[in-house]
């Protein structure tokens, strides 16, 4: 892991205490248990530098309970911070004597949890989509399936490989492809071992995003992500044309900006797009990575993509759905006042 992505991690952090400090003071049990979630994957992702520090690291467990504890007025029973090292020496039990709270939170946050599924469309009886967040930058990678056949593709499988075939098995679900929308590490890293495993083709991006696609096992390496398994696409996509799921056809749009070979998949029969990191709700793709372009984006955004109606529905690679009618009445971004 980079020094600039540790300190990312780190910078992110407080906003979980943060959390989880309101939640105890709510007594909700269950935003507790997403927060202290959160904050475990932080530790996790922080990797074995970080574990070994112990108390010393801001990511430590019984840390954050202090923490936690103490902005919730629960004190900071039994375990000093400033006398660090010292619990090592205890017995386990004691050694995170944290408010039991943050304890009963952390104990249900480490238990299995059900996948965070998304809604199955309504609009649609022959599509239906599951939207599964994968990796640690929660990349909103969709199974996309045909009902009538039971084929169907995930669109960026990111990483976080079992979670996604066992969501796929438990909607009875058989995939023929894998779609990209660009070549960015928590949307494409485990595109080629999920190719591999399943022996299924890679359909996707634009072939301009081969400049990232070849750089997937470096970009790996700088997030700190497991090393990605290289690839090349089977088919690269342009604008203009189809891909199919089973019986269902998905129409392709090169979509620059973010990245240059990037591209949106739209489902006309159900007024659904799926935009992978143009366009949030309430806010646009970053552009300042290498061969990013502000204003390709914002055409892209403009010229392809309103254009196909203001009741589209969208996915976007990150947080939760939109329209394209909301997003140009209130987008600060591209709103059509912006
Ligand atoms: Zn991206």
């Amino acid at each position: 892991m980079t020094r600039a992505s540790r300190r990312a991690a780190d910078a992110d952090t407080p906003r979980h205490f943060g959390v989880l400090a309101e939640a105890m003071r709510d007594g909700d049990t269950e935003r507790m248990a997403i927060a202290a979630q959160r904050h475990l994957s932080g530790i996790e992702n922080l990797g074995a530098r970080r574990m070994r520090t112990c108390c010393m690291a801001r990511q430590c467990p019984g840390r954050a309970g202090t923490i936690a504890g103490a902005e919730a007025g629960l004190g900071q029973s039994g375990w000093n911070s400033r006398r660090r090292g010292q619990h090592w020496r205890k017995s386990p039990q004691s050694r995170h004597r944290i408010p039991r709270p943050v304890r009963n939170a952390v104990a249900a946050a480490e238990a299995p949890r059900p996948l965070p599924e998304w809604v199955l469309t309504p609009r649609s009886v022959t599509m239906k989509y599951l939207v599964i967040p994968v990796t640690p930058f929660e990349q909103n990678c969709t199974l996309i399936w045909c009902t009538e056949t039971m084929q169907g593709a995930f669109v960026d499988p990111g990483g976080d490989l079992e979670r996604l075939t066992d969501a796929a098995s438990r909607q009875g679900v058989a995939i023929e492809k894998i779609l990209l929308t660009h070549g960015h590490i928590d949307h494409a890293g485990g595109a080629g071992e999920l190719a591999a495993r399943l022996d299924v083709p890679i359909e996707g991006p634009q072939r301009e995003e081969s400049f990232w696609i070849d750089q997937l096992v470096a970009q790996s390496r700088s997030f700190g992500f497991p090393p990605a398994r290289p690839f090349i696409p089977d088919r690269w996509l342009e604008d203009g044309d189809t891909v199919t799921v089973g019986k269902e056809i998905l129409s392709v749009l090169h979509t620059p900006g973010h990245t240059p070979g990037h591209v949106v998949f739209f489902h006309a029969a159900s007024k659904l797009a799926l935009v992978g990191d143009v366009l949030f709700a309430g806010s646009i793709g970053r552009t300042d990575f290498p061969r990013g372009s502000h204003q390709a984006l914002i055409d892209s955004i403009r010229q392809k993509l309103w254009p196909l109606g203001n009741d589209v529905q969208f996915i976007s690679g990150h947080g939760p759905m939109s329209t394209f009618g909301t997003e140009r009445r209130s987008n600060p971004f591209v709103g059509d006042n912006a």
